[in-house]
């Protein structure tokens, strides 16, 4: 980190009058913070859910990165965690922002980030978006479509346009090559297109899909977006960028960033190898923060349900039910989609406890606020604390106050060494 920030501008303040970020004592850690907020929480009578977002493993999520993927610059996507501190400590690591919308590139301007670090990568904006980005100098966006080039060169005739490709995404979650994305043979048309328009175009993106559980489509995109460069380059167009996009998993799972860099790393190597002087960038959201955060959440309510299906002379079954102060509509809301978490309890447990077969819900009336079913942990108390990994990737972001549970308060810590190498470093 402290090689890196040497080569960084000097950054006196990533966190301005520390932005509520807590500076972790030598002998702590971000779980003792945990332990002590609890404690302060429970002086307080309050069941308030709460984030601990840990920088170190930001930042350790960033230096991982560049040892793996090193020719491609990160953009991460603002939308996955719009996190003040996330967005203030990659830029000052040096990332770039993929925004998706006026308010996202409004927000990172106005932490300082510049309007040439920044791509608005959507490929179907407002005009008003369009021209707000204009005004502020950020040219950078993706298209995929002949109207969405008639509305830039309307709005932004000056943009650096990117043609989005649709990509074989049947092995991700979210296949969203279904919504945007230019087909391949659509691809010759619309650069005649950008070029009857007058209008600038210098590179290929595309997105894998989110939740990518294989590694090698990348490759197969990666040649895609090889063709479309030669096309480009037989329309007289000069290439200068590619965009490998998002879908990078943030705990090693189902694939790891070692196992995507091998094949992507190989893929630029054989169709853009770094004598091309192409420039290659990236989207990540999930990859950066999806580890970083944990969720604590409180046991405000328990119901014991005796299920009468016993044979004669059994003793009922019990079936624990637990209600947390957070949970779907809240931190949570990726599990409405995919995923599955694995709550903890936050209390030291005896591996002799006895375990219940128990379902834990969310806090509001609806019954589709469930976190976890059939779930085998010891009895739990009204006022127990509940501790929720891996929360970070679009669950603040999507989080609602339905039912007016408000939303998790966030608090950042840093390890004291961190910070001061952050800070300091290149004074
Ligand atoms: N870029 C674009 C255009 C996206 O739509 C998304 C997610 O929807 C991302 C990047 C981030 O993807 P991920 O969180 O899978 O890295």
């Amino acid at each position: 980190l402290a090689q890196l920030m040497s080569k960084r501008p000097t950054m006196n303040d990533v966190w301005p009058d520390k932005c509520g970020v807590y500076i972790l004592d030598k002998e702590s850690t971000a779980t003792r913070f945990i332990d002590k907020k609890i404690k302060e929480l429970d002086s307080m009578d309050s069941e308030e859910p709460f984030q601990v977002l840990n920088l170190d493993t930001l930042i350790q999520m960033h230096l991982k990165w560049l040892s793996y993927l090193p020719r491609v610059k990160p953009f991460y996507a603002v939308k996955c965690n719009s996190t003040e501190t996330v967005l203030r400590t990659l830029n000052a690591l040096g990332t770039g922002f993929d925004c998706a919308s006026k308010g996202e590139i409004s927000q990172v301007l106005s932490l300082g980030v510049k309007p040439e670090n920044i791509i608005y990568a959507h490929t179907t904006k407002p005009q008003s978006h369009i021209k707000y980005a204009c005004a502020q100098g950020v040219n950078l966006m993706t298209f995929d479509d002949e109207e969405e080039l008639r509305k830039v060169s309307r709005c932004h005739p000056k943009a650096k346009l990117v043609l989005r490709i649709a990509v074989d995404d049947s092995s991700s979650f979210y296949r969203l090559s279904s919504k945007f994305g230019a087909g391949l043979s659509t691809t010759g048309r619309l650069l005649e297109c950008a070029a009857e328009l007058g209008l600038e175009v210098v590179g290929v993106s595309f997105h894998i899909g989110s939740i990518c559980s294989q590694s090698l489509p990348f490759r197969q995109a990666i040649a895609d977006a090889r063709s479309v460069f030669d096309t480009a380059k037989l329309l007289g167009f000069q290439f200068s960028l590619l965009d490998i996009g998002g879908g990078f998993s943030g705990k090693d799972f189902p694939v790891t960033l070692q196992e995507f860099s091998e094949v992507i790393n190989g893929a630029l190597d054989e169709y853009f190898p770094f004598e091309s002087g192409v420039q290659i960038i990236a989207e990540p959201g999930r990859y950066y923060v999806e580890s970083t955060f944990t969720l604590a959440a409180n046991v405000i309510a328990k119901r014991v349900i005796m299920e009468d299906m016993r044979k004669e002379g059994e003793v009922p079954e019990r079936l624990m039910m637990y209600y947390l102060s957070d949970g779907v509509y809240g931190s949570l809301n990726f599990l409405l989609i995919n995923g599955q978490v694995s709550p903890y309890l936050h209390r030291a447990v005896e591996s002799s406890e006895k375990r219940y077969r128990s379902v834990i819900w969310g806090p509001t009336c609806d019954c589709i606020d469930k976190i976890v079913d059939n779930y085998l942990v010891p009895e739990l108390h009204v006022g127990d604390w509940l501790l929720i990994d891996n929360v970070g990737a679009y669950g603040i972001s999507i989080s609602t106050e339905f039912n007016g549970f408000e939303r998790s308060s966030i608090y950042s810590v840093v390890t004291n060494e961190t910070w001061h190498t952050l800070n300091h470093s290149s004074q």
